[in-house]
């Protein structure tokens, strides 16, 4: 530990290094500690994947990854407060307070030579990994990695890169490159078409036209991965302040259809984009977000599409079908029990949203999941264009103390009692 602190980034300034920005000092210290500790024993460790990337593109990492020779059970000896955790991809966590680092053993990946597949390295019919964790060293593990600039292993005690695949390079020349050819790495893995346009939204980079042909041709492959992993994705490609860029290009490719159940006959709906917009907002102003919010938004077409009826919705229909709308979400990406209900409540309260008369808006004012409720009225209103005022009505409504709610109530009795009862739905919301 006392080496950490013997040896800061100071380094970092010297010019033979590209390390010079003022972000280097922002690496956690936590990670330092661990990769010194690794090498105190005699392990080789490194800095790897998105948090050399980032710092290399100027951008704050958002975690450390760290990556060794030491064998997950050595790790654990190492680091009482530890875990190996997955079976797929077995990785070790290392706790320390709030903190979790992820240490990752060296992986030979695929092992071109290897006639005997053993059981640490298992492709399923098509080609795909099912599971990989057979060890190598750094030169191995650095070839079955996805991207040349997610490839680059950084020291921080000697401050020095191991850089097998130009990947600073193509940092500085804003270029995704597949490390192998991407149609094969591709079928060892779909998500990685997901990751490369993930990398390219948040990075501002451009995608080789190698993986951009593998996205099309091997795009359909994402099918086959689970629907657990794709909720994984699914929060991360959409819930990182890029996700309306993210959508574009998904659709672009034509994969949006593995992450979201879209309704087909309103394929160009508003309220996809303009609930990822507010989401991206809401992201960048630093306020809370959850893959719920999106989700209820995001199937409301699907919702709204099976209970439609004369120009309006058919109530009974809409409680039914709410089960099998996310039912059929559930079948691309798991989506977790809590988030489930949150769903149902946000739509149930669109319902209640219209209804504005007698005790009706003080109980809905009260319901715990009234500001996410309100806030998707607001994006409805903005997807239909819809110029009726009811968002306006629920903002003055929560501004005013209780003797002013009561006379917004009675100025709504009197001037429609029509607008708060049968009917539901924006015109252009349901078309
Ligand atoms: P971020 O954390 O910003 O989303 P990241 O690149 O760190 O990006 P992680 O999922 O944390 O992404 O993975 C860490 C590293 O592990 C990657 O940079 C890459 O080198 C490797 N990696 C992750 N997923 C894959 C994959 N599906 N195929 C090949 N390599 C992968
Ligand atoms: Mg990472």
């Amino acid at each position: 530990i006392n080496l950490i602190i013997k040896k800061p980034f100071k380094k970092t300034k010297s010019s033979s290094s590209p390390v010079n920005s003022k972000d280097w000092e922002s690496i956690s210290p936590f990670a330092v500690e661990i990769i010194n500790k690794l090498q105190d024993h005699n392990y080789e460790a490194y800095l790897v994947g998105g948090c050399v990337r980032d710092l290399l593109a100027n951008i704050k990492p958002k975690d450390f990854d760290i990556a060794t020779n030491a064998e997950p059970k050595e790790i654990r000896k190492i680091f009482k407060a530890s875990r190996i955790i997955g079976k797929r991809f077995q990785l070790v966590h290392i706790y320390k307070g709030k903190q979790i680092i992820e240490v990752a053993t060296f992986r030979a990946g695929l092992n071109k030579n290897s006639t005997t597949i053993e059981n640490d390295l298992i492709k399923d019919d098509a080609g795909k990994i099912i599971r990989d964790n057979i060890w190598g060293n750094i030169e191995d593990d650095c070839n079955r990695r996805d991207f040349t600039i997610n490839a680059i292993y950084f020291c921080p005690i000697s401050n020095t890169f191991k850089d097998f695949h130009d990947g600073a390079q193509h940092v500085k020349e804003k270029k995704i490159i597949s490390i192998g050819d991407p149609l094969y790495r591709f079928e060892e893995d779909p998500v990685r078409s997901l990751r490369a346009i993930r990398f390219a939204t948040k990075l501002n980079f451009k995608i080789d036209s190698k993986i951009k042909e593998a996205i099309y041709e091997k795009g359909d492959l994402l099918g086959n991965i689970s629907n657990a992993r794709l909720f994984d994705e699914f929060c991360k490609i959409f819930l990182n302040g890029h996700g309306y860029e993210n959508y574009k290009k998904l659709q672009s490719f034509g994969i949006a259809k593995y992450l979201l159940n879209l309704e087909k006959n309103y394929s160009g709906n508003k309220v996809y984009g303009e609930s990822l917009k507010n989401t991206d907002k809401r992201y960048r102003d630093g306020k809370s977000i959850t893959p719920g919010f999106l989700l209820a938004a995001i199937l409301w077409p699907k919702l709204i599409e099976r209970c439609s009826f004369d120009n309006g919705i058919n109530i009974r229909k809409f409680f039914r079908s709410m089960d099998g709308v996310l039912r059929n979400q559930q079948k691309l990406t798991a989506v977790p029990r809590k988030f489930s209900s949150y769903i149902k409540d946000i739509w149930v309260l669109q319902l209640k949203l219209h209804s504005r008369i007698g005790s009706q808006p003080y109980k809905t004012l009260r319901h715990p999941r009234f500001r996410a409720a309100y806030d998707f009225l607001l994006v409805r209103e903005r997807a239909a264009n819809d110029k009726n005022g009811l968002g306006k009505w629920w903002t003055d409504f929560q501004k005013n103390d209780d003797s002013l709610r009561g006379s917004i109530i009675a100025q709504m009795k009197e001037k429609n009692d029509e607008e708060s009862s049968k009917k539901f739905g924006f015109y252009n919301e349901l078309r």
